[in-house]
Parts: C-alpha cells; structure tokens; sequence
C-alpha cells in the first residue's frame, strides 16, 4: 500500500493504537498502557531537514520550549546543500553574518564557547567581516553546530530517516510521522513512528530543470556540478578528448547561480589555448541587476547580484562590457526575445546547436512527504499540492496557525516588504535566523507549548 494511503488508513484506525492480528486481551491492554506511556513522552516537535534553516529551528526551538524532546529528521545531518553542493561557490553575504548565525540563539553559544580553538567559528572571526567568503567555510560552522548540537543536548532526538509521509491525527492534535527507518515497532508496522503538535519543514529546494533537448548527442551539464569547478574542470576534459573538437556550452539564464556558471566555465576555457570551448549565453535582458547598498537599505537584497559574482558580471558580461571584455571571447550572449514560450522554443532550438547546456533558472521546492489533515491533501503522492495556497509566507504556517504545520529556509522562505513598495522573499542563512527568532515563539505559543 503506498504510504500516503497507509497514513490515511491509519487515521482511520486511530494510528494502529491496537494491532488487528493481536491476540488476547492481556496483550491488548499492555499496549494500550504503552501507547499511553508513548503519549506522556511524546515530542514537543518535529524538524524535518538539517540544512541551514532546519539548524537555526532547532536552535531556536530549544531556547524557547521549557521542556520536551524535538525530534529531528535529515538524510544525512550534514549541512544540508551548502555543503552537499555550495562548498566551492563564493559567499554572496558579508562573513560576520555567519559569525552571528553561529551565535544567535543560546544553544549555539553554549557549543561555541565550549569548543576547543581553533575551530569553524574563530576561522570565520579571523576574516575580514565586511568582505565575503567561500561557502566552504559557512558549511564547516554548520556542520560544527549540527556535532555540536547533537552531541550536547539530551532534550534533540536526530533521527537519520527521509520523512515518508505525515498525517494529522486531529482528536490528538498531532502531527504523525512516518519514515522507512528500521526502529519503527515490528508488531506494529503502521504505527507512525514518532508524533508532535509542531513540525516544521526545513526541506530545502534544487535546481529547476525545465527544458527536453530531443537530440542525444545534446548532454544537459547539471547546475549543481556546473557550480564545483573542480569536478566542472575535470568533466570538460573528459568531455574535449571524447570529441576530438572544440566544445559549444549553453548557459541559461542571468541570476547568481548563472553567473557564477560564466564565471566557472570562463576560468577553465582560457586555459585552453585554442579556443576549445566556447559559451553562448542564454539571456533574457542585456543588462543585469545588482544589491545596491542605499541610506540606510539594500536595493535588490534577495534579488541583485552580489560578491564575486557581482564584480564580474559588471567588468565581463553586462550590457556593452560582454563586446570588449576578455571573457566576451569566450561567451557569447545570445538575446530572447518574445513570448515565455517564444524564448523557450529559441532556447530549445539554440541548445540544439551545443554539446552541453547549462539551466540555472531557479530552484524549487524539494518534494515534500505526502501530508494530509482530514480535510486537505496538502501535498499528495505526486509531490505538491495545495502547499502552494495554504502556505503564508509571512507567517511561515501551512494551513491554519492552529494545527502547527509551517516551513522555513529556502522552501518556505519569508516574504518582506521593501523600502521601494515591492515584495521580495528572504533567502539566506542569515535571514532565515532573523525570521525564525521571531516566528519561532509564536509557533509554539500558537501550539500551546509551555515556553521557557
Ligand atoms: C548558489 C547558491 C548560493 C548561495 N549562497 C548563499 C550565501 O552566500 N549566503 C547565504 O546565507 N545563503 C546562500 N544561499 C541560500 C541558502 O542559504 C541555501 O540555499 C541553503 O542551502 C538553504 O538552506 P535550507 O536549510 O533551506 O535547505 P537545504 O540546505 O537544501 O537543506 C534541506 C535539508 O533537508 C533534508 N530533507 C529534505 N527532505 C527531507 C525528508 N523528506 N526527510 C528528511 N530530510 C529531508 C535534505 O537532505 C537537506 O539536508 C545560496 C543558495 C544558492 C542556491
């Protein structure tokens, strides 16, 4: 039976409190008096994701609930994509907004002030705070308060498990988890295997691949190894000696991970002499937009090229610079003009005439478990549903405040207004704090869980 079935069957069944093959009431009863042992000992919360915003709700979920566990789910507890991905991208935020990530919320200082020296934190501290820095090293502070937080404290349950499905179990007003982890009860495989008032997605997204090449000899380069130029340089090789020619790229798009994509694939094309590779760049508009620090804000905070990706663009590719720039002879910017759907017919047929194409046109949501409440199929089997209308992004709750569904981090990001009367959404490590240090107490307020 599919899972997200099973979770509804379960409701049904008031979650297997009772297994049908179980024979005799004694057996009966002890597991009921255990169901109600399981009940006092339940979670305050559920996280789901140990990225960069699953971190910082954890963190903030244990500075602010008085007591009870929060159960803690990730794939691998390793960073999430800043390291799984981002390691070789430059930092596109000021380093002392790491630094203050790494110190926002009690549970994070007590790992930093704790640890012996030198360590992530006192490396990030030795750099310029104003300047940027390579992900790299954001990715070893994340990583050193996920050790730090699952080695310090009694109250954090990590489980390593991908969440299956989730299913509200409304008289109990719960939040059932399900996973395909081996400790879920022999006698009782339907039983969810752990429940909470509160869950928060913290599942992050990946990049949007949105075009059919229908021609074999076309191989799409994916965005995430288009952004390591490590394994990037080694795979053009590769690619060079099996066609025993020069070798056209397509790069699609014109925000940060597109020129960061530019900026990669033109540092190993002119170590190639002979013009061996060359890029034609899909671009919808001739000129970029950039973060501009005005009095006292930044214009294009969420949306304007920042770092390194910013100063390049501006001395290489924007508007006239492409023409006379030294990475001008290697890319070359090829304008849509149009319809959506005209520019995507002219990028299908241009990307028809390139060995290897790039797509760096956003990211989307990572699909989320099947999860419903008896009344709505927020995400269904396929992926997302009515996910898309129930979440708030200014509250961060799925569905209605009161049954204790919400996301945050780059699925689930905030939206803000800004100074110039447009609405933006807050991507970024340090945004995603800032955001959960206020929305995290009035989730569990709303909850109604004892605060500290
Ligand atoms: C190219 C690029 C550069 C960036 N540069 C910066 C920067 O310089 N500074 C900055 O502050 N931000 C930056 N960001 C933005 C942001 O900080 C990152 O995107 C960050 O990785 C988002 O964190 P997250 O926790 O939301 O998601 P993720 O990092 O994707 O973490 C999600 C976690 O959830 C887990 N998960 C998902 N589904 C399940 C499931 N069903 N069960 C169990 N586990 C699950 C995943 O395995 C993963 O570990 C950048 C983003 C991009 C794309």
């Amino acid at each position: 039976m599919p899972l997200f079935s099973l979770a509804v069957a379960l409701r049904r069944q008031q979650f297997c409190r009772f297994p049908a093959n179980t024979p005799g009431s004694v057996h009966v009863h002890s597991i009921r008096r255990n169901y109600h042992l399981d009940r006092l000992r339940r979670p305050a919360a559920i996280v789901v994701g140990a990225g960069p915003a699953g971190i910082a709700t954890v963190g903030n979920l244990l500075e602010t609930i008085k007591d009870g566990e929060i159960v803690w789910f990730d794939k691998s507890f390793k960073g999430g994509r800043i390291n799984s991905a981002y390691r070789e991208v430059p930092g596109n935020t000021a380093v002392k907004l790491f630094v203050d990530y790494a110190k926002a919320v009690e549970p994070f200082r007590e790992i930093v002030e704790s640890a012996a020296k030198p360590n992530p934190i006192t490396v990030l501290e030795g750099l310029p705070q104003d300047g940027t820095c390579s992900l790299s090293h954001a990715g070893d502070m994340l990583q050193f308060l996920t050790d730090g937080l699952l080695k310090k404290h009694p109250r954090l349950k990590p489980v390593i498990a991908e969440v299956k499905a989730v299913a509200r179990d409304t008289e109990a007003s719960l939040w059932n988890v399900f996973t395909d982890h081996v400790g879920i009860p022999k006698n009782c495989p339907h039983r969810p295997w752990t429940a909470a008032p509160l869950l928060v997605y913290c599942t992050g997204s990946h990049p949007i691949e949105g075009l059919a090449v229908d021609k074999p000899s076309v191989k799409r380069l994916p965005l995430d190894t288009a952004l390591r130029p490590s394994v990037l340089s080694k795979l053009l090789k590769q690619e060079l000696v099996k066609k025993d020619g020069p070798l056209k790229i397509g790069v699609i798009g014109g925000s940060h991970s597109a020129i960061l994509v530019l900026m990669n694939l033109y540092a190993i094309a002119k170590e190639y002499p002979n013009r061996e590779i060359g890029i034609t760049w899909f671009a919808r508009s001739k000129t970029l937009k950039y973060a501009e620090q005005r009095d006292g804000y930044i214009l294009n905070d969420n949306t304007g090229l920042k770092g390194h990706a910013a100063k390049f663009a501006r001395e290489m590719l924007d508007g006239e610079a492409l023409d006379n720039s030294h990475a001008g002879k290697y890319i070359q910017r090829e304008l849509l003009t149009g319809t959506k759907a005209q520019q995507h017919r002219q990028t299908t047929m241009g990307v028809t005439e390139c060995d290897l194409y790039v797509e760096a046109i956003g990211y989307e949501r990572e699909r989320l478990p099947p999860t419903r409440n008896p009344w709505t199929e927020i995400v269904n089997e396929e992926g997302q549903l009515a996910v898309n209308e129930l979440f708030n992004p200014r509250t961060g709750a799925i569905g209605n405040v009161a049954d204790g569904l919400y996301g945050a981090g780059i699925a689930f990001p905030e939206e803000v207004d800004t100074p110039e009367g447009t609405k933006e959404m807050a991507v970024g490590m340090w945004k995603f704090m800032k955001y959960l240090k206020r929305a995290v107490p009035e989730w569990v307020a709303a909850a109604g869980i004892e605060k500290k």
